[in-house]
C-alpha cells in the first residue's frame, strides 16, 4: 500500500489507499486522502488497521487493467471493504463481475463522489473540541436553513442573461452528492433545506438522468426522484427556480402529500407570447395558464412566487396589460418586478424597440400595485387556519416570535408574526392561528403551548 503517515492512534476511522498508475492519478489520491484527512480520518499503510481501502485504478493499458484488478483482489482478500476510484471505475460493470464484492466504484477525478463513498462505508467522526470545520460546513444562513446548490451553469439562452457565458453549460451534481450535503445539514440542525441552481427543473439532463450509490442503493439524477429523495430527510424542501416543464406536475403531487413544500418559485419573467420569444424563455408554452390551473387543483395549498421584468425591448402597452391579466388569473401569490437592464455581453441589448426609462417605471409601478392586490386577496384566505410556522427571530420581551410559513422563502417572501410565543427560540417549528394579514405577512398567536 501506498505509504501515508500511520496516524491510527485516535479512534477516528482508518482508511488504506493503494495508488496506481501516473502522476495524474497520484496527484488525484493525494487531493483524496487531503479531503479525507480535514475531516477527520486517520490512515494505515497496512491492510490489517484500516476499516477501509481505497484502490486509486489504471485503465490505460491492458497490463496496467490487470495490475489494478489484482490489487483489488488482494485488497478484498487482505481487508474485505474495498472502495475503487480512478481511470478503470469507468468500466465498472467489468470491476463488479470481477470482485463483486467492492463497496463503491466511481471514475477518475470524481473526488467528491470518493469521499462520499467513504462518508456511506466508514462515516467520519466529528470532533468538536479539535475539528477547525463544523460537521455541515461553514454556514452564512442561520443554522435552520441551509440552501443546496444541485447543479452549476445554465444550458438555456435567454436573451437577457449572460449567467451561460460566464458559468457555462448546466453541470449537475450527482445525487448521491446532493443527498449526502443534505442530510449532514439535516443532522447538524437545518429545518428547511432551499434548493438552488439556475434551472431546477433541469436537473440531471446533462448527466442522462445517471445513478449514483447513496447508502448502499442507486439513486437516478432526476428532478422528480430529488425532489422524492429529499422529502424523507425530515425537512421543510422548496424549490427555487423551477421552469413550468411538463415534468413538473410529478413533484405537484408531492406537494399534494405533504412531501415537500407547496412552494415553487418560478422566474415566469413575462407572459406575453412575442416578448417571451424575444427573451427565448425556456418552456415557454401557450399552456402554462393551463398548468397552473391543473397544478392548483391538485394541491390548492401552492403557493407560487415569481419575477418579472417590464420594459423588455419591443414590450407594447397590449403586452404588458396581457401580463397584468396573466399575474392575476395565475394567481401569482408572490411577484418580484425589475425594469430592464441591458447587461455588457447580451443579445437584448441588440433588439429595437428599446422602451424609455419613464415608461419601464411606470409599468414597474403598475406591476407592482397589482401584485400587492392579488397578495392582499390570496393572504386574506389564510385567516382562520392554524399553520406551522418556523422561528427565524424572537423577542422574548414581548413574547413575540417572527418566522415564515410553508407559503414563505427567507428574505425574499413575507413573514408571519406570532403573539404569545414564550419560551421559543429561532429554529423552532411552532403552531399559530392566523388571525390578521396584510400586504405581505400575516399574524396571529401561538397555539398549543411550547414548541
Ligand atoms: S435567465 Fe436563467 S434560465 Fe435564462 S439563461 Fe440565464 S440562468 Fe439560464
Amino acid at each position: 500500500m501506498t505509504s501515508s503517515p500511520d496516524t491510527s492512534s485516535s479512534n477516528a476511522p482508518v482508511i488504506g489507499l493503494v495508488s496506481l498508475g501516473c502522476p495524474k492519478a497520484l496527484v488525484d489520491s493525494e487531493r483524496i486522502l487531503t479531503t479525507l484527512r480535514a475531516q477527520g480520518y486517520q490512515f494505515s499503510p497496512h491492510y490489517q488497521g484500516a476499516d477501509l481501502v481505497i484502490v486509486n485504478t489504471c485503465g490505460f493499458i491492458d497490463s496496467a487493467k490487470a495490475e489494478s484488478l489484482d490489487a483489488i483482489g488482494e485488497a478484498i482478500s487482505e481487508n474485505g471493504r474495498v472502495i475503487v476510484t480512478g481511470c478503470l471505475g469507468v468500466e465498472e460493470d467489468m470491476i463488479r463481475t470481477t470482485h463483486p464484492r467492492v463497496l463503491a466504484v466511481t471514475g477518475p477525478q470524481q473526488y467528491e463522489q470518493v469521499v462520499n463513498a467513504v462518508h456511506a462505508a466508514a462515516p467520519p467522526k466529528h470532533d468538536p473540541y479539535l475539528d477547525l470545520v463544523p460537521e455541515q460546513g461553514l454556514k452564512l444562513t442561520p443554522r435552520h436553513y441551509s440552501y443546496l446548490k444541485i447543479s452549476e451553469g445554465c444550458s438555456n439562452r435567454c436573451s437577457f442573461c449572460i449567467i451561460p457565458s460566464i458559468r457555462g453549460d448546466l453541470v449537475s451534481r450527482p445525487m448521491a452528492n446532493v443527498l449526502y450535503e443534505a442530510e449532514r445539514l439535516v443532522a447538524a440542525g437545518t429545518r428547511e433545506l432551499l434548493v438552488i441552481s439556475q434551472d431546477t427543473s433541469a436537473y440531471g439532463q446533462d448527466l442522462r438522468y445517471a445513478t449514483s450509490r447513496f447508502r448502499g442503493r442507486d439513486v437516478r439524477a432526476r428532478f422528480f426522484d430529488m425532489c422524492e429523495e429529499l422529502g424523507q430527510l425530515g425537512a421543510w424542501v422548496r424549490l427555487h427556480y423551477v421552469y413550468p416543464y411538463p415534468h413538473v406536475d410529478g413533484v405537484i403531487d408531492l406537494m399534494a402529500d405533504g412531501r415537500i413544500l407547496p412552494y415553487l418559485d418560478i422566474p415566469f419573467q413575462h407572459a406575453a407570447p412575442d416578448v417571451l420569444r424575444a427573451m427565448r424563455r425556456p418552456a415557454n408554452q401557450e399552456k402554462t395558464l393551463e398548468r397552473i390551473g391543473k397544478w392548483r387543483r391538485t394541491c390548492p395549498d401552492l403557493a407560487i412566487r415569481s419575477t418579472f421584468i417590464v420594459g423588455f425591448p419591443g414590450e407594447t402597452e397590449d403586452d404588458f396589460e396581457r401580463l397584468l391579466d396573466w399575474i392575476e388569473e395565475a394567481g401569482i401569490d408572490r411577484a418580484g418586478c425589475f425594469t430592464f437592464e441591458p447587461v455588457a455581453g447580451a443579445r437584448a441589448n441588440r433588439l429595437e424597440n428599446q422602451i424609455p426609462e419613464p415608461l419601464k417605471k411606470e409599468r414597474f409601478e403598475r406591476l407592482m400595485q397589482k401584485a400587492q392586490e392579488i397578495s392582499i386577496r390570496r393572504l386574506s384566505r389564510r385567516v382562520g387556519r392554524t399553520i406551522d410556522v418556523l422561528v427565524d427571530d424572537v423577542d422574548p420581551l414581548e413574547n413575540q416570535a417572527t418566522g415564515r410559513s410553508k407559503w414563505d422563502a427567507p428574505d425574499v417572501d413575507g413573514v408571519v408574526v406570532v403573539e404569545g410565543a414564550s419560551n421559543v427560540k429561532p429554529g423552532d417549528m411552532i403552531r399559530a392561528r392566523i388571525t390578521d394579514s396584510d400586504a405581505y405577512d400575516l399574524f396571529g398567536f401561538m397555539e398549543g403551548g411550547q414548541p
